[in-house]
């Protein structure tokens, strides 16, 4: 099992490599990623290439037994290219163009950038190609931005809408340009959505357009890897919740998603085990972490502390818990200069073995090289899910009612309340295969489509539970407010009609479930009329009162809840204990800053138990596990010491 580091040798004197080489060995670092922004040291001037540097760290390396990721370095294009041609650099949104001096300095469709980019990716590939030491490849860098709205991308969307529409009349009425006189007579007036307050549909568009580009850029630099260097794996470092691309698309062709972890807080657990499992669920398989956070960060806006004795250690595990395959720590040596120099490293400045985070991560090093292979391999099986498409997250990111509620914290809602049983959780698109899921859970779903509806009401009829969060369903695919009786195209299957609603943002309204319990609603109301539909919670303030808040309709063989407003997390607790009794890990009792998740493989299961805190906790068995990092037999009362990691068998 692969435990690894980012490491810039180019940042430092190459009198020191083979000292980097001695500890990362010592350490149990078997696999570190190069040249991620290398481009100036591996391209110094136009079409003159020097690998040599390269050749000899990795050599320096080899000798120490580690293996190599190499990046393309196409995020950070050197001064010479910028200079030789300034259009690569993208025109802001102010119409400025960004200057040279950062990084992700280019615009998506320059076609420019793409010819230098393949050039320097066909270099590196050939050159490697026949190299065991280099066993995959990152493409770029957090692939993202910034947008780009110079005349090509324009002259871009303009074909991508005509491919997508066909016609100007179709596209005049997809968008309901007849609101404030918006007609479009000719494909070349359509413009880029430079102002801030325009039309929903054509924001959604843009979006998607920025993320089918972004998606084409990729795809070419995987052709060119694949075709030279088709033994070697390829991925790309994501970002977890980022929510400017669809991420499901841009992992399609990746051999495996890997992703970039900067956990803040502790208290944020569910927050980044979210994260990890949406990461997991772009491909339906495990992943990577390319860059783990070690301990401190200064930059303009976040300040992180120093990281206390455990804790990088702790977070390392909660990856592997939601299906990582390896860990590679963000990075190997903190940097002297730069913007990163507040950054810390698994080294700090002073390159000694003497910090915090080198004992840790050699102990990390120790203890997978030794218990790593018995879960390697070993999947996350999820009994739950959550609905997460990127369509939805973007009419969510859209004006509107955007300042009202925002989408992962209505999806941690759920999350919280069924991962605090110990119960694992996929993130799913809402046209997946579902049958093997018991439970299907859609917060804000404000679009669902006609093969979603389907999908959803099969799954239902066949005996699954699917819970809806409020707005479901409002929208159509172009981001228009629907016509029908909500909740539209599933009026039958939730057996209720909602003709009224409210937004809760100021307002005190008070919830009574049918067992008399009393909830402060919150966020966001709608107000449902049942019709076959049962009632499980009313609202009791002023004119709400009478309208029902929670509703649950038997269809088929299952059963489909609404939850119209956003209620207390013990809500969703009891909510979720009621609906899906029989699937928490009984045989455990963790208090709430304890994490539990699981892996399993060939009948074997491995129950990762994860104190989040700074302080003692306690949990309680009710059966005899081994503990498989100190190989110890466990029962009953066991007391862990802060920050704390058992893996239980
Ligand atoms: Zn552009």
């Amino acid at each position: 099992m692969y435990l690894g580091a980012d490491y810039y040798p180019e940042h430092w004197e190459k009198e020191r490599w083979p000292i980097d080489a001695e500890l990362m060995q010592k350490a149990g670092i078997n696999v570190v990623r190069l040249a991620e922004f290398a481009w100036s040291k591996l391209e110094p001037e136009d079409n003159v290439h020097d690998f040599k540097w390269l050749d000899e760290v990795m050599d320096v390396l080899n000798k120490r037994g580690v293996k190599v990721i190499l990046s393309t370095p196409t995020a950070a294009p050197p001064s010479w290219l910028i200079n030789k041609h300034p259009h690569i650099l993208p025109l802001l949104k102010n119409g400025q163009r960004m200057a040279f001096g950062a990084r992700r300095h280019y615009c998506i469709t320059n076609r420019t950038y793409y010819y230098y980019s393949e050039r320097i990716i066909r270099k590196l590939a050939e050159h490697y190609k026949n190299d065991p030491q280099v066993i995959g490849w990152q493409i770029d860098n957090e692939f993202g931005g910034p947008k780009c709205y110079c005349d090509n991308c324009k002259k871009e969307f303009q074909h991508w809408l005509k491919l997508k529409y066909k016609t100007l009349e179709n596209l005049n009425q997809s968008w309901g340009n007849a609101f404030w006189s918006h007609d479009y007579t000719s494909w070349e007036e359509i413009p880029l959505p430079i102002v801030d307050y325009h039309n929903p549909t054509f924001d959604l568009d843009f979006r998607r357009f920025f993320s089918d580009m972004t998606l084409k850029y990729s795809n070419m630099q995987i052709r060119i890897l694949k075709s030279i260097t088709p033994d070697k794996f390829i991925t790309h470092n994501f970002m977890g919740l980022f929510p400017q691309l669809n991420y499901y698309k841009l992992a399609e062709k990746y051999d495996f998603v890997s992703w970039d972890n900067y956990p803040e807080k502790l208290e944020n657990k569910f927050h980044i085990g979210l994260a990890h499992d949406i990461m997991r669920g772009l491909k339906k398989k495990n992943f990577w972490v390319m860059e783990e956070r070690v301990s401190y960060i200064i930059r303009e806006d976040i300040i992180i502390p120093t990281l206390p004795p455990g804790q990088m250690r702790l977070w390392t595990y909660q990856c592997y818990a939601h299906g990582a395959e390896a860990v590679v720590y963000f990075r190997w040596r903190a940097c002297s200069f730069g913007i990163e120099q507040f950054d810390s490293g698994i080294l700090g400045h002073d390159g000694t073995d003497k910090s915090i985070s080198y004992r840790e991560a050699a102990q990390m090093g120790s203890e997978i090289r030794r218990i790593g292979p018995q879960f390697e391999g070993s999947k996350v099986v999820s009994p739950a899910a959550i609905v997460y498409d990127y369509d939805n997250v973007w009419v969510n990111y859209a004006y509107q009612e955007r300042p009202m509620y925002n989408y992962p914290d209505e999806m941690l809602r759920f999350y919280k309340a069924i991962r605090k049983r110990g119960i694992n959780v996929d993130m799913v698109k809402s046209t997946d295969e579902l049958s093997k899921y018991k439970a299907i859970i859609a917060p804000l779903m404000y679009i669902v489509t006609d093969e979603a509806a389907d999908n959803i009401k099969r799954y239902v009829e066949k005996g699954g539970i699917f819970i809806a969060g409020f707005r479901f369903g409002i929208k159509d695919t172009h981001s228009n407010m629907v016509k029908s009786v909500l909740p539209g195209k599933l009026e039958k299957l939730f057996g209720l009609s909602i003709h009224t609603w409210d937004n809760l943002r100021e307002k005190k309204v008070e919830v009574k479930d049918t067992e008399g319990n009393i909830y402060q609603a919150d966020t966001f109301a709608d107000l449902i009329t049942p019709k076959e539909a049962k009632p499980i919670a009313r609202y009791n303030s002023n004119w709400y009162t009478g309208h029902t808040a929670v509703a649950v309709n038997t269809f088929g063989k299952g059963r489909a809840y609404y939850v119209g407003c956003g209620l207390p997390q013990g809500f969703y607790d009891r909510f979720i204990e009621k609906i899906l009794p029989g699937l928490a890990l009984e045989s455990i009792k963790v208090p709430d800053e304890v994490e539990i998740a699981t892996r399993g493989k060939k009948g074997k299961r491995f129950v990762f138990v994860m104190n989040f805190s700074a302080k003692p906790s306690r949990i309680f068995l009710k059966k005899k596990y081994t503990e498989l990092i100190k190989g110890e037999r466990l029962e009953e009362k066991i007391d862990l010491g802060p920050f704390e990691v058992l893996i239980l068998m």
